[in-house]
């Protein structure tokens, strides 16, 4: 495998569309690479920081927190939108 292959899969890895057989060509990759060793390792250490922080928010109280928003700037003025 060649370091390009490496970052496409790594890609397509991060969004959970890798099949075992690739997982594997990656790994043996990485451990004689070092270049694509530190990628792969920089890359999952942001996708745990992107999970990490979606889970600080969750969805619902995401919204519950724009309607109420949006009740303290309409309802004064009853404007209806
Ligand atoms: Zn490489």
């Amino acid at each position: 495998m060649k370091c390009a292959e490496f970052i496409n899969l790594l890609h397509d890895r991060i969004d959970g569309a890798l099949p075992e057989a690739d997982i594997e060509r990656m790994r043996t990759h990485a451990d004689i690479c070092p270049e694509c060793g530190a990628r792969e390792r920089a890359l999952s250490a942001l996708t745990e920081d992107l999970r990490a922080m979606g889970g600080e928010v969750p969805v619902p109280a995401a919204l519950g927190a724009a309607q109420s928003l949006h009740h303290l700037i309409c309802e004064p003025f009853k404007i209806l939108i």
